[in-house]
């Protein structure tokens, strides 16, 4: 989606440049704790769910009508209940950000830590299109401490990258930290600041205000480690790690070394399925592979506590996988599994190859 390779959105420069004009956003509220207790998987919760509606609908209606068209349905399964976490190492806490009906399928290869070309700037969340108009959801409940233009530079100058901007403080935190949510470049927001406002709620409509080539949700959450650091300078979370996955999709999470040893940063993996079910092809759209980067040693990333992952991958209908990894002049190849409502662990390294850890 070329339009938004132009879409720079510039978070951790930003969130350096920010650090003299940005307004200071506090904390306040206690935070519970989220205890990681494994989810009980649902019975049957390996079978695949298959579309509820004919997958077609899903490409009928033009972007420039869907606004003032009702949508359709769509063979996008509901997210698995939250705090979903199926082993005590995950923490996918969130709900999805779009109502039922709509796809919130962040674009493939501009994910987390991507960089632009040409500037290498990085990418601090995901980006999901959708029509304008289209809902945000709060993808948990909380405290709104954000709500309006300027999150970045303060609200006395023009042209904030993010836009109209949402910032959620979450009640349910994660190992003695609170996390942040935030969603950018809205059309319209429906909350203000100071407001308590539960899982679901529609918080604003989609837009694309601020540093943005077309409608689309910039999602990123935030984990300050600092209680009197402005969260403009916290540290970024892989919503990928977050967000429950669809019933019956699962995660891909992996550890990518290059030849120095060393986390490879800016890598690229090609992922391309094995098994063509009607939801891979749906999600694929035509395409046979899907390439995504790796990332590992910028500032302003926190990779997750016990996966240490430079890669994460959501949204995965469960199946299997080709991973296929250039590095200099070697390709190496692995066939993944991917399961229902679960993370596929993979290490890499150039000497052993591929490890998966299920
Ligand atoms: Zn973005």
């Amino acid at each position: 989606m070329p339009f938004f390779r132009r879409f720079w959105l510039l978070t951790l420069a930003l969130v350096l440049a920010g650090a003299l004009a940005a307004p200071s956003v506090t904390r306040a509220d206690a935070v519970a704790e989220f205890q990681p207790t494994p989810t009980p998987m649902p019975r049957g919760g390996r079978k695949v769910l298959a579309a509820p509606w004919p997958l077609q609908n899903r490409f009928t209606v033009p972007a420039a009508q869907a606004s003032a068209t009702p949508m359709p349905p769509v063979w996008l399964p509901p997210a698995y209940p939250q705090p979903w976490a199926p082993t005590p190492h995950d923490h996918f806490l969130f709900g999805r950000v779009f109502p039922p009906g709509f796809e919130d399928i962040p674009i493939a290869d501009y994910r987390f830590a991507a960089r632009s070309e040409g500037s290498g700037r990085l990418h601090g969340g995901i980006d999901i299109p959708a029509p304008f108009d289209t809902p945000v959801l709060a993808i948990g409940s909380g405290r709104v401490v954000w709500a309006g233009e300027g999150f970045t530079f303060g609200r006395e100058r023009n042209g904030d990258p993010y836009g109209l901007a949402v910032v959620i403080r979450h009640d349910l935190g994660w190992q003695g930290q609170v996390l942040y949510s935030l969603y950018a470049h809205l059309e319209t927001i429906f909350v203000q600041r100071g407001q308590w406002v539960p899982q679901g709620t529609a918080i604003g409509l989609v837009g694309s205000t601020g540093k943005s080539d077309g409608p689309h949700v910039h999602l990123e959450i935030r984990m300050p480690l600092r209680d009197d650091a402005p969260l403009q300078h916290a540290p970024l979370l892989n919503p990928e790690l977050w967000i429950a996955p669809p019933v019956g999709w699962g995660v891909l999470v992996g550890q990518v070394y290059d030849e120095q040893g060393r986390l490879w940063d800016f890598g690229t993996i090609t992922i391309e399925p094995r098994d063509w079910t009607p939801e891979v092809r749906a999600l694929w759209q035509g395409r046979r592979l899907i390439v995504t980067h790796t990332y590992g040693r910028a500032g302003g990333i926190l990779r997750d506590p016990y996966y240490q992952e430079n890669f994460a991958l959501n949204n995965l209908p469960a199946g299997r996988y080709r991973l296929v990894i250039e590095l200099g002049d070697q390709k190496y190849e692995k066939v993944v599994m991917v399961y229902p409502g679960r993370v596929t662990f993979f290490l890499f390294t150039p000497e052993d190859g591929f490890e998966v850890v299920q």
